[in-house]
This record gives structure tokens, C-alpha cells and sequence, in this order.
């Protein structure tokens, strides 16, 4: 099995393992493992990302609606 210097763990994988992979100082092998890694932790940021969104939403829209009910209460009260 030919064995390939991966550049992200620094060690040799066998190739059937490594992709080519473009950078900023042209194509590198890298081991599809450290690219799935790679991604999964990306896709976890966005996630959270998104998460952190939508509950700034909810709670802008929650105060808003809150807000509406007042005013909508105060002719009552009075
Ligand atoms: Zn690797």
C-alpha cells in the first residue's frame, strides 16, 4: 500500500485514505478522516450559531407581543 504524507496530522496514511486537497499554498494530501473533522466541527458552530438566533428572535418577539398585551390592557384598567 503507497503510504502519503498527510499535511493536517503530519504522519503518513495510506493513500486509499487521502484526498487532495486545495490550500493556500496549492493542492496537499490530507486523510478524509481529518476533513470529515473538520467539517463536523464547522457544521456544529453553525448549528449553534442558528440556535443563538432563534432564541434572540423568540425573545424579541415574546417582548413585543408582552408589549402589545399592555397597551391593549391599559384602556381596560383605566
Ligand atoms: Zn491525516
Amino acid at each position: 500500500m503507497e503510504m502519503l504524507f498527510c499535511y493536517c496530522c503530519r504522519v503518513h496514511h495510506p493513500k486509499d485514505q487521502m484526498r487532495l486537497y486545495a490550500t493556500g499554498r496549492g493542492l496537499r494530501w490530507r486523510c478524509r478522516r481529518s476533513i470529515v473533522a473538520a467539517g463536523l466541527s464547522r457544521g456544529e458552530r453553525d448549528a449553534f450559531g442558528r440556535q443563538q438566533t432563534d432564541r434572540n428572535r423568540n425573545a424579541a418577539r415574546l417582548s413585543a407581543e408582552f408589549g402589545q398585551q399592555q397597551r391593549r390592557l391599559r384602556p381596560l384598567e383605566a
